[in-house]
């Protein structure tokens, strides 16, 4: 069961957590109103716990710190093998 959704804040491109069902948010980053139905979900969560992370991720994803770490990984292969 899905009960919450990733959006990404259209006036900032913060990325926050909704409740499946609730129409509008609050953006924690910018503070302005976000009409949720007209969003398409960056990714579903089943519940509160699930939606934290998710929201983690892609904002460590977007960082760039997903590249960071494939970048750090091809690192200790290449030492490895020397
Ligand atoms: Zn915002």
């Amino acid at each position: 069961m899905v009960s919450y959704k990733i959006v990404r804040c259209p006036f900032c491109r913060g990325i926050l957590a909704v409740k499946v069902g609730q129409k509008t948010k609050t953006c924690t980053y910018c503070g302005k109103r976000i009409k949720v139905s007209s969003l398409k979900a960056l990714a579903l969560a089943k519940d509160s716990k699930e939606a934290g992370l998710m929201v983690r991720f892609l904002k460590a994803k977007e960082a760039g710190l997903a590249h960071e770490l494939y970048r750090s990984e091809k690192l200790k292969d290449r030492a490895q093998r020397i």
